[in-house]
């Protein structure tokens, strides 16, 4: 049985940052990952904010190796039925030029490199196994087991994921609710050299991505395709209850989607290079779990921490930040002697001053705006039945786009239900 400060279990993004800030401050940490290296058992689809992993390492995008993919300069959102899409185009030259706003990432490159800053500040890897259980004593979190083998710190850092199965133990923690219970699948497809240049119209490290809803029919949830250096990450995240409502499997709906007319023209000729899928809980603010307990913290997805709001898909940058402030608490705590629940709680305090639980406060609604089907059925036929008409033309006689707005929404959504949608979508119910 050893003795460290602080075990780290995960070595995602929330793992590493947490070990990292702990590390560099000079105390002995493990940081304890089940997979033979990090980054292979991780899924993201892969669009991390800068601002995050910036404010730990500065200038990250001109290290060698270097952890990131494509400076994302144009986002398009877009409506999908079977055969039509209306998107919302917006490029903006200032994202990809420093301090940039987005990259795509591959987190088999990513995770062991940030992995990679916590060792090289001393942090010890324990690559290759599982951690089974918490130790406890008198209720307190004393380390962590993982078959025979016991190791013990003052605090331990739930950094797992999704699949939270250590933190899940907490009995404070409420159960997975399956209202909110998403499923993420994604593929990354490999393209000859310069491809997704030619393909994309990109210009040097500059990227694209492309996030949408509607399509295929009944999944609730939305797809995401974004270009890497030479590859395109391809995925989607949704709920489970409209996964069990299709009675197909996460793979099928996936190919579905990749055979969009829209989708399939961006996707031609790509190899399989990878294949992932894992659960996800979006239950945001409404169901946080406890961040704190004696000899312990929890952050990342381990935590819940992420938020969707349609535009933007975040849980990277909320990882980064809450394994960050870990860290520093676990510092300040073992450094006082008092690993207690008190004596970490600055954790939380810190938490509410960043903009993790400041954002997931203001959207908190937006898990539950999200279970709404009209949002993936009927407004994406809205939109484009009344694109569809405004923009064709046969000679008949086309009506007065007032009469089209009109008829396109007629028997699909009334105005009051629109209202009150929209209402709840800008966060005011
Ligand atoms: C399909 C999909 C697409 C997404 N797209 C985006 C996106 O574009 N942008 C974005 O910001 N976020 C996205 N997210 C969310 C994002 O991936 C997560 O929020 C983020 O990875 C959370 O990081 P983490 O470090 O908390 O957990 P993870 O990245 O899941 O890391 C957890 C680590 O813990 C290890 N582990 C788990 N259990 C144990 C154990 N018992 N013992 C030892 N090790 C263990 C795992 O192997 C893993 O390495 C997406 C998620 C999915 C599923």
């Amino acid at each position: 049985m050893e003795k460290f400060d602080v075990v780290v279990v995960g070595a995602g993004l929330a793992g590493s940052a947490a070990a990292y800030a702990a590390a560099r401050e000079g105390l002995q940490v493990v940081l304890a990952e089940r997979g033979t290296q990090p980054g292979t058992k991780t899924v993201s689809g892969g669009l991390l904010y800068t601002h995050a992993l910036g404010r730990m390492f500065p200038e990250f995008w001109r290290e060698t190796p270097c952890p990131v993919e494509r400076a994302i300069d144009r986002n398009v959102l877009s409506l999908l039925t079977p055969t039509r899409a209306a998107s919302l185009d917006y490029f903006d030259a200032a994202y990809s030029q420093p301090p940039f706003n987005a990259f795509s990432v591959l987190r088999s490159r990513l995770d062991p490199w940030i992995a990679g800053k916590a060792e090289a500040a001393g942090a010890v890897p324990v690559y290759g196994i599982k951690i089974d259980n918490l130790v406890r004593e008198s209720n307190r979190v004393v380390g962590i087991r993982a078959g025979d083998d016991e190791i013990r710190a003052d605090v331990v850092i739930l950094a797992e994921g999704s699949n939270a199965i250590l933190s899940r133990g907490n009995p404070a923690k409420p159960g997975p609710d399956p209202h909110v219970v998403g499923v993420g699948v994604k593929q990354v497809l490999g393209l000859p050299p310069g491809e997704v240049e030619r393909r994309f119209q990109l210009r040097g490290m500059a990227g694209t991505q492309y996030t949408t809803i509607g399509y295929p029919a009944g999944i609730e949830g939305g797809g995401f395709l974004y270009t890497n250096r030479e590859t395109i990450s391809v995925g989607l995240i949704f709920s489970m209850e409209s996964l069990v409502r299709r009675g197909a499997s996460m793979f099928e709906v996936l190919e579905e989607y990749k055979q969009h007319p829209l989708i399939s023209r961006l996707l031609e000729g790509g190899s399989l290079l990878e294949y992932s899928g894992c659960f996800v809980e979006e239950g945001g603010w409404e169901r946080l779990p406890p961040l704190v307990g004696d000899g312990y913290l929890v952050a990342g997805s381990a935590a819940g921490l992420f938020l969707n709001t349609g535009f933007t898909l975040r849980g990277m940058d909320f990882a980064l930040e809450s394994g960050r402030l870990a860290g520093e608490s676990a510092v300040r705590a073992v450094r006082s002697k008092n690993p207690t629940a008190a004596g970490l709680a600055s954790y939380r305090s810190a938490l509410e001053d960043s903009f993790v639980l400041k954002e997931l406060r203001a959207f908190r609604g937006y898990p539950r705006a999200f279970q709404n089907p009209r949002l993936y059925g009927a407004y994406p036929d809205i939109v484009t039945s009344l694109l569809h008409r405004a923009f064709f033309t046969d000679g008949s006689g086309r009506p007065h786009l007032r009469k089209l707005l009109s008829e396109s929404y007629r028997g699909k959504a009334s105005f009051l239900r629109l209202a009150r949608d929209a209402l709840q979508l800008s966060g005011t119910l």
